[in-house]
């Protein structure tokens, strides 16, 4: 079942088109992409590959991690998520965060995107969400990973960049809800 606790992987620049043909060789490549779950959660979600624990730092003692597909709990997979237009992804788990126009906290996020206190629009890419929102086009989720639970390594981030040539970012959203900006 499609799990309400991702850990996404962004890059930082909104605008950036990727092609997911790409994308996917590149994931497959790096052995973290298993079969395809059509059936199972619908296309563009895969098993984790035989290498995905080798790409992430798991917190706690001793981390719960169901890889194997189930269809009575929740599992981890892999989903490539993609829009023509860039999508504010935020969280229920949303941090506290600051207009940068006007300092105040953000109260409620509205569909507006504007700030409920000076009703400036919200620069979202320069508000600092700490890891529970951002801006893009595509991403990466990964199903089932509670919020810090799991830490993507360098050497997975860096695949990332040397294949898009712009900086990937974690984030862990519950419940994510989208806004087309
Ligand atoms: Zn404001």
């Amino acid at each position: 079942m499609n799990s309400e606790f991702k850990l996404v992987l962004y890059p930082v620049d909104s605008g950036l088109e990727i092609d997911l043909d790409n994308l996917r060789k590149h994931l497959d490549s790096l052995a973290l992409l298993g079969a395809e779950l059509v059936d199972l959660l619908g296309a563009d979600h895969y098993t984790v590959g035989d290498k995905f624990l080798s790409y992430f730092t798991f917190m706690g003692c001793s981390p719960d991690i169901e890889l194997e597909p189930q269809t009575d709990k929740p599992f981890c997979y892999l989903a490539l998520e993609s829009f023509l237009q860039p999508q504010f992804v935020l969280g229920s788990n949303v941090k506290k965060a600051r207009c940068t126009s006007c300092k105040h906290d953000l109260q409620e996020i509205t569909n507006s995107l504007n700030c409920s206190h000076c009703d400036k629009p919200l620069q979202l890419d320069k508000i600092n969400w700490r890891k529970s929102a951002f801006i893009a086009k595509t991403w990466i989720s990964i199903g089932n990973i509670y919020e810090l639970e799991a830490i993507p390594n360098d050497e997975l981030l860096d695949s990332l960049k040397r294949l898009t040539s712009v900086q990937w970012k974690p984030a862990y959203i519950r419940n994510a809800k989208l806004i087309e900006v």
